[in-house]
């Protein structure tokens, strides 16, 4: 384990911007953690958990430190005749996990398949994609709270897990490291094929009774198809959240706006935050070397060379003609550091 100075973080952000650290330290087991958290540069300075980058935006030079995540192994705990209990390192990637999962007829993570980043980061937001969240599986998280040392098995229940949320990235916002988490995969079929493009895709394909790797590969497939590849444009996949609001607000919205898409989800409705950005005219804009994707109103892009503040900078165009045009506010789901 060797702590290293002013490191560059452009090769560990899918937004491909440049931004130093003044501490950079890569670990690759419990025990290194363990050796880390009792150094000086730990101790005395802002930490930051690096997965693979794909859900974070450096606004400027990180003065703390940050630690990359590179934990890694997978088993299976216990199997009764329905369920086994999967454990993974946090810093495996999230998809080989998927891919371990659909090869031995696990069903609970299939529609999550392809997901960039590290199964630690996946209870941070909640991962979720095409009619699935990681709530749906999610049995424990194991933690280390880094200013005690003390690690803690948090219950899927103590976790928060909402909408893209969850308890580490409010009350406990980087006082906790994930080193692992735990699901509960379910051997007996549980096909989830509500999402209509999901299904839509499906019909086309003429798969009627589709199989856990079949539906594993549509997702795939829909996945690539639709969003920008980050090794081809720096991006950080949806930007903003989806937005909620009562039905009052959405009949006020629906009389100007009657071809408003929205999901009624439990008590609240749910409209796309891409649509809201598309109708405020900025699909496709470029200002500078940021932009919106040309296909994705949701997706902000680094056209090479911007800065994390360019990009915060268009961020806060997009909210400001959001608000003003429909009177929502827009939240971003990426982390800005
Ligand atoms: C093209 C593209 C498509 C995407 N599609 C989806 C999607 O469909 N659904 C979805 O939910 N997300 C999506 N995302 C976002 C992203 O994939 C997820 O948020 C993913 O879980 C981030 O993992 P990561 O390892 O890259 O996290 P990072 O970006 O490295 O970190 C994200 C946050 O989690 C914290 N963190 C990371 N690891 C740990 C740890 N071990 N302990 C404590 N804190 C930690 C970091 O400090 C940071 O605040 C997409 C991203 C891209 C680029």
């Amino acid at each position: 384990m060797k702590i290293l100075r002013d490191f560059d973080l452009k090769p560990l952000n899918t937004f491909g911007i440049s931004a130093k650290a003044r501490f950079f330290v890569e670990i690759r087991a419990e025990a290194e953690f363990k050796e880390l958290s009792s150094l000086p540069e730990f101790k005395e300075n802002e930490k930051l958990f690096l997965g693979s980058g794909s859900n974070v935006l450096f606004t400027k030079d990180f003065s703390g430190i940050v630690v990359l995540n590179k934990l890694t192994g997978v088993e299976v705990l216990h199997e009764d005749n329905e369920n086994t209990l999967v454990r993974a390192m946090s810093g495996e990637v999230w998809h080989d996990l998927v891919c371990f999962a659909v090869e031995r007829g696990l069903w609970g993570i299939e529609n999550l398949s392809l997901i960039p980043g590290t199964v630690g980061a996946a209870p941070m937001q909640n991962i979720g994609a095409y009619g699935a969240e990681l709530k749906n599986t999610l049995e424990s998280v194991e933690a280390y709270n880094v200013k005690t040392g003390e690690k803690r098995i948090f219950a899927r229940d103590e976790c928060g897990l909402g909408y893209r949320d969850s308890i580490f990235k409010n009350e406990l916002k980087d006082k906790y490291f994930i080193t692992a988490i735990t699901l509960r995969l379910s051997k007996i079929p549980k096909k989830n094929l509500e999402y209509k493009i999901l299904k839509n895709y499906l019909t086309e394909k003429n798969i009627i009774n589709p199989n856990l790797k079949e539906i594993s590969e549509a997702v795939c497939s829909i996945r690539r198809s639709k969003l920008p590849d980050p090794k081809v444009i720096g991006n950080a996949g949806s930007f903003f959240k989806n937005v909620f609001v009562n039905e009052e607000k959405q009949q006020e919205l629906l009389k100007q706006y009657p071809d408003m898409p929205f999901f009624k989800e439990g008590g609240v409705v749910k409209i796309p935050a891409g649509w809201l950005i598309e109708k405020c005219g900025w699909k496709g804009k470029r200002v500078g070397n940021t932009g919106v994707h040309e296909r994705q109103a949701l997706v902000v892009v680094n056209h090479g060379g911007a800065t994390g503040a360019e990009i915060k900078s268009l961020a806060e165009r997009i909210i400001a003609s959001v608000h003003t045009k429909f009177d929502l506010i827009l939240t971003p789901e990426v982390n800005l550091i």
